[in-house]
Protein backbone atom coordinates (compact mmCIF):
# COMPACT_ATOMS: atom_id res chain seq x y z
CA UNK A 1 0.00 0.00 0.00
CA UNK A 2 1.51 3.63 -1.00
CA UNK A 3 1.08 6.56 1.37
CA UNK A 4 -1.98 8.21 1.37
CA UNK A 5 -0.53 11.53 1.81
CA UNK A 6 0.40 11.33 -1.66
CA UNK A 7 -2.09 9.05 -3.41
CA UNK A 8 -3.95 11.83 -2.18
CA UNK A 9 -3.13 14.61 -3.75
CA UNK A 10 -3.07 14.62 -8.00
CA UNK A 11 -0.82 14.02 -10.99
CA UNK A 12 0.53 17.65 -11.80
CA UNK A 13 -2.10 18.77 -14.10
CA UNK A 14 -0.05 20.86 -16.44
CA UNK A 15 2.73 17.76 -16.47
CA UNK A 16 -0.40 15.56 -17.86
CA UNK A 17 -1.17 17.63 -20.99
CA UNK A 18 2.62 18.01 -21.50
CA UNK A 19 3.47 14.37 -21.53
CA UNK A 20 0.11 13.69 -23.59
CA UNK A 21 1.69 16.71 -26.02
CA UNK A 22 5.23 14.83 -26.20
CA UNK A 23 3.09 11.72 -27.33
CA UNK A 24 1.01 13.29 -30.06
CA UNK A 25 4.71 14.52 -31.25
CA UNK A 26 6.36 10.95 -31.27
CA UNK A 27 3.44 10.10 -33.86
CA UNK A 28 4.85 12.52 -35.94
CA UNK A 29 2.87 15.74 -35.55
CA UNK A 30 3.36 19.05 -34.94
CA UNK A 31 2.52 20.57 -31.58
CA UNK A 32 2.17 24.50 -30.51
CA UNK A 33 3.32 23.86 -26.54
CA UNK A 34 1.52 26.83 -24.87
CA UNK A 35 0.95 24.45 -21.46
CA UNK A 36 4.15 24.80 -20.07
CA UNK A 37 5.09 28.09 -18.10
CA UNK A 38 8.92 28.00 -20.13
CA UNK A 39 10.22 31.37 -21.54
CA UNK A 40 11.94 30.66 -24.69
CA UNK A 41 14.56 33.36 -24.56
CA UNK A 42 18.51 33.79 -24.86
CA UNK A 43 20.45 33.03 -21.71
CA UNK A 44 21.35 36.13 -19.80
CA UNK A 45 25.01 37.83 -20.23
CA UNK A 46 27.69 35.72 -18.57
CA UNK A 47 25.75 32.37 -17.83
CA UNK A 48 27.04 30.25 -20.44
CA UNK A 49 30.35 31.14 -20.06
CA UNK A 50 30.29 31.07 -16.52
CA UNK A 51 28.61 27.83 -16.52
CA UNK A 52 31.36 26.17 -18.85
CA UNK A 53 34.09 27.59 -16.86
CA UNK A 54 32.78 26.47 -13.88
CA UNK A 55 33.13 23.01 -14.78
CA UNK A 56 36.35 22.99 -15.74
CA UNK A 57 37.53 24.70 -12.71
CA UNK A 58 36.20 21.72 -10.84
CA UNK A 59 32.61 23.15 -9.55
CA UNK A 60 30.95 19.63 -9.76
CA UNK A 61 31.10 18.41 -5.81
CA UNK A 62 28.89 19.13 -2.95
CA UNK A 63 29.25 22.87 -1.67
CA UNK A 64 27.41 24.42 1.65
CA UNK A 65 23.65 23.11 2.59
CA UNK A 66 22.54 26.97 1.46
CA UNK A 67 24.56 27.14 -1.56
CA UNK A 68 27.68 29.09 -3.03
CA UNK A 69 28.37 31.91 -0.87
CA UNK A 70 28.86 34.42 -4.20
CA UNK A 71 25.85 33.51 -5.30
CA UNK A 72 23.95 34.24 -2.28
CA UNK A 73 25.99 37.64 -1.37
CA UNK A 74 24.86 38.51 -5.32
CA UNK A 75 21.39 37.46 -4.58
CA UNK A 76 21.52 39.84 -1.36
CA UNK A 77 22.83 43.00 -2.97
CA UNK A 78 20.34 42.32 -5.89
CA UNK A 79 17.39 42.18 -3.11
CA UNK A 80 18.66 45.55 -1.68
CA UNK A 81 19.04 47.51 -4.92
CA UNK A 82 15.93 46.27 -5.90
CA UNK A 83 14.13 46.66 -2.50
CA UNK A 84 16.04 48.18 0.27
CA UNK A 85 15.63 44.58 2.20
CA UNK A 86 19.32 44.09 3.60
CA UNK A 87 19.85 40.40 3.59
CA UNK A 88 22.66 38.49 5.30
CA UNK A 89 24.38 35.98 3.04
CA UNK A 90 25.17 33.71 5.97
CA UNK A 91 21.75 33.73 8.17
CA UNK A 92 19.04 34.66 5.67
CA UNK A 93 19.31 33.48 2.80
CA UNK A 94 19.09 29.62 0.90
CA UNK A 95 19.63 28.98 -2.58
CA UNK A 96 16.92 26.16 -3.42
CA UNK A 97 16.73 23.90 -6.36
CA UNK A 98 14.16 26.40 -8.44
CA UNK A 99 11.19 27.98 -6.59
CA UNK A 100 9.21 24.55 -6.25
CA UNK A 101 11.73 23.22 -3.87
CA UNK A 102 11.41 26.72 -2.22
CA UNK A 103 7.98 26.43 -1.48
CA UNK A 104 7.72 22.74 -0.17
CA UNK A 105 10.47 23.49 2.36
CA UNK A 106 8.33 25.99 3.51
CA UNK A 107 5.68 23.58 3.94
CA UNK A 108 7.53 21.08 5.80
CA UNK A 109 9.51 23.40 7.88
CA UNK A 110 6.55 25.66 9.12
CA UNK A 111 3.20 23.69 8.87
CA UNK A 112 1.55 21.37 11.21
CA UNK A 113 -1.45 19.16 10.99
CA UNK A 114 -4.34 21.26 11.16
CA UNK A 115 -2.79 24.54 10.64
CA UNK A 116 -4.47 26.24 7.79
CA UNK A 117 -2.90 28.23 4.32
CA UNK A 118 -5.05 30.86 3.17
CA UNK A 119 -4.08 30.38 -0.92
CA UNK A 120 -5.56 32.99 -3.20
CA UNK A 121 -6.72 31.16 -6.52
CA UNK A 122 -6.44 30.86 -9.26
CA UNK A 123 -3.29 29.49 -8.43
CA UNK A 124 -0.21 27.99 -9.28
CA UNK A 125 -1.32 24.50 -8.11
CA UNK A 126 2.48 23.44 -6.18
CA UNK A 127 0.82 25.66 -3.18
CA UNK A 128 -2.42 23.35 -2.59
CA UNK A 129 -0.41 19.78 -3.21
CA UNK A 130 2.42 20.59 -0.75
CA UNK A 131 -0.20 22.28 1.63
CA UNK A 132 -1.66 18.74 1.45
CA UNK A 133 1.57 17.07 1.93
CA UNK A 134 2.78 18.44 4.94
CA UNK A 135 -1.00 17.42 6.27
CA UNK A 136 -2.27 20.93 6.34
CA UNK A 137 -5.56 22.33 5.31
CA UNK A 138 -5.30 24.85 2.11
CA UNK A 139 -8.18 27.52 2.50
CA UNK A 140 -9.12 29.04 -1.22
CA UNK A 141 -9.84 32.18 -1.39
CA UNK A 142 -11.44 32.49 -4.60
CA UNK A 143 -10.56 35.87 -7.03
CA UNK A 144 -13.30 36.35 -9.21
CA UNK A 145 -12.61 37.34 -13.53
CA UNK A 146 -14.84 40.54 -12.70
CA UNK A 147 -12.64 42.46 -10.76
CA UNK A 148 -9.49 41.40 -12.71
CA UNK A 149 -8.33 39.00 -9.97
CA UNK A 150 -7.50 41.88 -7.51
CA UNK A 151 -7.09 40.69 -4.15
CA UNK A 152 -9.70 42.55 -1.45
CA UNK A 153 -7.55 42.59 2.20
CA UNK A 154 -11.22 42.53 3.68
CA UNK A 155 -11.76 39.06 2.01
CA UNK A 156 -8.60 37.95 3.50
CA UNK A 157 -9.36 39.06 6.86
CA UNK A 158 -12.88 37.13 6.76
CA UNK A 159 -11.00 33.96 6.50
CA UNK A 160 -8.50 34.41 8.75
CA UNK A 161 -8.59 32.16 12.03
CA UNK A 162 -6.54 31.31 14.69
CA UNK A 163 -5.44 28.11 12.54
CA UNK A 164 -4.09 30.58 10.40
CA UNK A 165 -0.34 29.93 9.52
CA UNK A 166 0.56 30.84 6.06
CA UNK A 167 -0.27 33.00 3.33
CA UNK A 168 0.57 32.49 -0.24
CA UNK A 169 1.02 35.10 -2.10
CA UNK A 170 2.10 35.11 -5.56
CA UNK A 171 2.14 39.05 -7.69
CA UNK A 172 2.58 38.93 -10.78
CA UNK A 173 0.26 35.80 -10.80
CA UNK A 174 0.29 32.25 -12.07
CA UNK A 175 -2.12 31.97 -13.99
CA UNK A 176 -3.93 34.93 -14.19
CA UNK A 177 -0.97 37.97 -14.85
CA UNK A 178 -2.92 39.72 -11.96
CA UNK A 179 -0.66 42.28 -10.30
CA UNK A 180 -1.82 42.89 -6.18
CA UNK A 181 -1.06 47.16 -5.59
CA UNK A 182 0.60 48.26 -3.14
CA UNK A 183 -2.18 49.39 -1.46
CA UNK A 184 -3.51 45.73 -0.89
CA UNK A 185 -0.02 44.07 -0.60
CA UNK A 186 0.29 46.62 2.90
CA UNK A 187 -2.96 45.98 4.21
CA UNK A 188 -2.19 42.30 4.32
CA UNK A 189 1.25 42.95 5.79
CA UNK A 190 -0.62 44.72 8.19
CA UNK A 191 -3.02 41.70 8.67
CA UNK A 192 -0.11 39.17 9.19
CA UNK A 193 1.23 40.98 11.82
CA UNK A 194 -1.98 41.67 13.78
CA UNK A 195 -2.58 37.87 13.39
CA UNK A 196 0.52 36.12 13.66
CA UNK A 197 0.47 34.42 10.25
CA UNK A 198 3.16 34.25 7.86
CA UNK A 199 3.32 35.14 4.11
CA UNK A 200 5.16 33.48 1.54
CA UNK A 201 5.77 36.07 -0.88
CA UNK A 202 6.08 33.79 -4.93
CA UNK A 203 7.87 36.88 -6.41
CA UNK A 204 9.18 34.33 -9.74
CA UNK A 205 7.26 36.67 -12.60
CA UNK A 206 8.58 40.12 -10.81
CA UNK A 207 10.68 40.64 -14.29
CA UNK A 208 7.41 40.69 -16.29
CA UNK A 209 5.15 43.69 -15.10
CA UNK A 210 3.61 45.30 -17.98
CA UNK A 211 1.99 48.51 -16.51
CA UNK A 212 1.88 49.40 -12.95
CA UNK A 213 5.06 49.72 -10.86
CA UNK A 214 6.19 46.27 -9.64
CA UNK A 215 5.93 46.50 -5.57
CA UNK A 216 7.57 43.60 -4.08
CA UNK A 217 6.55 42.47 -0.14
CA UNK A 218 10.35 43.19 0.61
CA UNK A 219 9.48 47.05 0.34
CA UNK A 220 6.77 46.48 2.64
CA UNK A 221 7.42 43.94 5.37
CA UNK A 222 11.15 44.58 4.92
CA UNK A 223 13.05 42.23 7.64
CA UNK A 224 9.74 41.10 9.58
CA UNK A 225 10.28 37.25 10.57
CA UNK A 226 6.43 36.91 9.23
CA UNK A 227 7.92 37.25 5.27
CA UNK A 228 9.06 35.07 3.57
CA UNK A 229 10.51 35.92 -0.40
CA UNK A 230 10.57 33.21 -2.75
CA UNK A 231 12.44 33.41 -6.63
CA UNK A 232 13.87 31.99 -8.79
CA UNK A 233 16.57 32.33 -11.99
CA UNK A 234 13.48 29.85 -13.89
CA UNK A 235 11.37 32.90 -15.46
CA UNK A 236 13.57 36.10 -15.39
CA UNK A 237 16.92 34.54 -17.34
CA UNK A 238 14.84 31.87 -19.16
CA UNK A 239 16.91 29.20 -16.73
CA UNK A 240 13.82 26.87 -15.92
CA UNK A 241 16.39 23.58 -16.73
CA UNK A 242 19.12 25.13 -13.92
CA UNK A 243 16.93 24.62 -11.22
CA UNK A 244 17.89 27.74 -9.76
CA UNK A 245 15.83 29.66 -6.83
CA UNK A 246 16.32 30.84 -3.44
CA UNK A 247 14.55 31.96 -0.77
CA UNK A 248 15.18 34.76 1.71
CA UNK A 249 13.66 35.13 5.10
CA UNK A 250 14.41 36.30 8.92
CA UNK A 251 17.56 34.05 10.49
CA UNK A 252 15.40 31.86 12.91
CA UNK A 253 12.46 31.07 10.20
CA UNK A 254 15.75 30.41 7.57
CA UNK A 255 17.61 28.11 9.55
CA UNK A 256 14.52 26.03 10.38
CA UNK A 257 14.18 26.25 6.21
CA UNK A 258 17.77 24.94 5.33
CA UNK A 259 16.45 22.07 7.60
CA UNK A 260 14.14 20.91 5.82
CA UNK A 261 16.43 21.57 2.48
CA UNK A 262 19.31 19.66 4.14
CA UNK A 263 16.94 16.49 3.98
CA UNK A 264 15.62 17.34 0.68
CA UNK A 265 18.36 18.09 -1.30
CA UNK A 266 21.03 18.66 0.51
CA UNK A 267 22.93 21.40 -1.82
CA UNK A 268 21.91 22.86 -5.00
CA UNK A 269 23.98 22.37 -8.08
CA UNK A 270 27.32 23.60 -7.72
CA UNK A 271 28.49 24.05 -11.29
CA UNK A 272 25.13 25.91 -11.72
CA UNK A 273 25.29 28.27 -9.23
CA UNK A 274 28.55 29.13 -9.49
CA UNK A 275 27.36 29.76 -13.55
CA UNK A 276 24.73 31.98 -12.07
CA UNK A 277 26.81 34.12 -9.81
CA UNK A 278 27.67 36.87 -11.90
CA UNK A 279 24.32 37.34 -13.48
CA UNK A 280 22.60 39.42 -11.17
CA UNK A 281 25.69 42.00 -11.19
CA UNK A 282 26.35 41.62 -15.08
CA UNK A 283 26.31 45.32 -16.60
CA UNK A 284 24.32 44.15 -19.32
CA UNK A 285 21.60 42.52 -17.46
CA UNK A 286 18.98 45.59 -17.76
CA UNK A 287 19.00 45.93 -21.15
CA UNK A 288 18.38 42.21 -21.24
CA UNK A 289 15.26 41.84 -18.63
CA UNK A 290 14.48 44.62 -20.91
CA UNK A 291 14.57 43.05 -24.00
CA UNK A 292 13.07 40.50 -22.95
CA UNK A 293 9.88 42.04 -21.26
CA UNK A 294 9.41 43.79 -24.30
CA UNK A 295 9.68 40.55 -26.98
CA UNK A 296 6.75 39.67 -24.37
CA UNK A 297 4.67 41.79 -24.72
CA UNK A 298 4.57 41.59 -28.16
CA UNK A 299 3.79 37.93 -28.06
CA UNK A 300 1.01 39.57 -25.51
CA UNK A 301 -0.49 41.42 -28.41
CA UNK A 302 -0.31 38.79 -30.53
CA UNK A 303 -2.56 36.94 -28.57
CA UNK A 304 -4.90 39.90 -27.77
CA UNK A 305 -5.65 40.62 -31.13
CA UNK A 306 -6.35 36.93 -31.87
CA UNK A 307 -8.53 36.60 -29.03
CA UNK A 308 -10.37 39.98 -29.88
CA UNK A 309 -11.52 38.33 -33.42
CA UNK A 310 -12.84 35.13 -30.77
CA UNK A 311 -16.84 36.36 -29.92
CA UNK A 312 -16.97 32.97 -27.41
CA UNK A 313 -13.63 34.29 -25.79
CA UNK A 314 -13.71 36.86 -22.50
CA UNK A 315 -9.93 37.61 -21.32
CA UNK A 316 -8.62 40.00 -18.97
CA UNK A 317 -5.61 41.50 -20.31
CA UNK A 318 -2.99 40.89 -17.57
CA UNK A 319 -0.77 43.28 -16.26
CA UNK A 320 1.86 41.11 -15.73
CA UNK A 321 3.74 37.03 -16.03
CA UNK A 322 3.05 35.60 -19.27
CA UNK A 323 -0.47 33.69 -19.34
CA UNK A 324 -3.91 34.48 -20.39
CA UNK A 325 -6.57 33.00 -18.46
CA UNK A 326 -9.62 33.39 -20.54
CA UNK A 327 -12.95 32.32 -20.28
CA UNK A 328 -14.40 30.45 -23.08
CA UNK A 329 -17.70 29.53 -24.50
CA UNK A 330 -17.24 27.18 -27.07
CA UNK A 331 -19.91 24.57 -27.96
CA UNK A 332 -21.02 23.85 -24.46
CA UNK A 333 -17.75 22.45 -23.38
CA UNK A 334 -16.02 22.74 -20.05
CA UNK A 335 -12.73 24.14 -19.81
CA UNK A 336 -11.25 20.57 -19.62
CA UNK A 337 -12.79 19.49 -22.30
CA UNK A 338 -12.15 22.06 -24.79
CA UNK A 339 -8.20 22.01 -23.72
CA UNK A 340 -8.52 17.90 -24.81
CA UNK A 341 -10.59 18.83 -27.84
CA UNK A 342 -7.86 21.20 -29.05
CA UNK A 343 -5.07 18.78 -28.04
CA UNK A 344 -6.21 15.77 -29.62
CA UNK A 345 -7.88 17.51 -32.81
CA UNK A 346 -5.55 20.32 -33.38
CA UNK A 347 -2.24 20.13 -31.72
CA UNK A 348 -2.64 22.90 -29.69
CA UNK A 349 -1.59 22.43 -25.92
CA UNK A 350 -3.11 24.31 -23.64
CA UNK A 351 -4.10 23.67 -19.69
CA UNK A 352 -7.73 23.83 -18.48
CA UNK A 353 -8.34 26.29 -15.59
CA UNK A 354 -9.71 24.12 -12.63
CA UNK A 355 -6.16 22.90 -12.05
CA UNK A 356 -5.76 26.44 -10.99
CA UNK A 357 -8.90 26.80 -8.51
CA UNK A 358 -12.45 24.89 -8.98
CA UNK A 359 -14.11 27.85 -9.27
CA UNK A 360 -12.53 28.36 -13.25
CA UNK A 361 -14.09 25.63 -14.89
CA UNK A 362 -14.48 27.42 -17.96
CA UNK A 363 -11.35 28.75 -18.28
CA UNK A 364 -8.25 27.71 -19.99
CA UNK A 365 -4.33 28.90 -19.38
CA UNK A 366 -2.40 30.08 -22.65
CA UNK A 367 1.94 31.02 -22.24
CA UNK A 368 2.84 33.19 -24.23
CA UNK A 369 6.48 32.06 -22.93
CA UNK A 370 7.54 30.02 -26.19
CA UNK A 371 8.81 31.91 -29.50
CA UNK A 372 6.56 34.50 -31.23
CA UNK A 373 6.57 32.79 -34.55
CA UNK A 374 5.03 29.94 -31.91
CA UNK A 375 2.41 32.46 -30.66
CA UNK A 376 1.93 33.57 -34.28
CA UNK A 377 0.88 30.53 -35.97
CA UNK A 378 -0.69 29.20 -33.49
CA UNK A 379 -3.05 31.94 -32.64
CA UNK A 380 -3.96 32.05 -35.80
CA UNK A 381 -5.01 28.54 -36.03
CA UNK A 382 -6.97 29.19 -32.52
CA UNK A 383 -8.63 31.72 -34.34
CA UNK A 384 -9.51 29.79 -37.25
CA UNK A 385 -10.91 26.84 -35.41
CA UNK A 386 -13.12 28.94 -32.92
CA UNK A 387 -14.62 30.94 -35.73
CA UNK A 388 -14.62 28.36 -38.13
N1 LIG B 1 6.12 29.93 -8.61
C1 LIG B 1 5.28 30.02 -9.63
C2 LIG B 1 4.09 30.90 -9.50
C3 LIG B 1 5.51 29.31 -10.81
O1 LIG B 1 4.64 29.42 -11.82
C4 LIG B 1 6.64 28.48 -10.89
C5 LIG B 1 6.94 27.65 -12.12
N2 LIG B 1 5.93 27.39 -12.96
C6 LIG B 1 7.51 28.44 -9.79
C7 LIG B 1 7.21 29.17 -8.66
C8 LIG B 1 8.73 27.58 -9.73
O2 LIG B 1 9.57 27.57 -10.78
P1 LIG B 1 11.02 26.95 -10.65
O3 LIG B 1 10.93 25.77 -9.74
O4 LIG B 1 11.41 26.59 -12.02
O5 LIG B 1 11.88 28.01 -10.04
Amino acid sequence: MFSARIQNIPDSGIRVIFNRALEIERQGHRVYHLEVGRPDWKLPPGAADGVSQAIRDGYVNYIANRGLLELRQSIGEDLEQRTGRKANAETEIIVTLGGSEGVAMCALALLNPGDEVIIPEPAWPHYRAVTQLADAQPVSLPLSYQDGYLLDPDFVAKNVTSRTKLLILNSPNNPTGAVQSKECLEEIARLAEKHGFYILSDEVYQDFVYQNHYCSMAEIMGESDRLILLNSFSKSYAMTGWRLGYIVSSPSVSKILNRAHQYLTVCGVAFAQKGASKILSHPERETYLQQMKDTFWERFNIWKNALSQCPCVSVKPPAGAFYLFPLINYRGMSGREFCQYMLDEHHIAMVPGEIFGEDFGQHVRISYGRDTDIQTQASQKFVEILNG
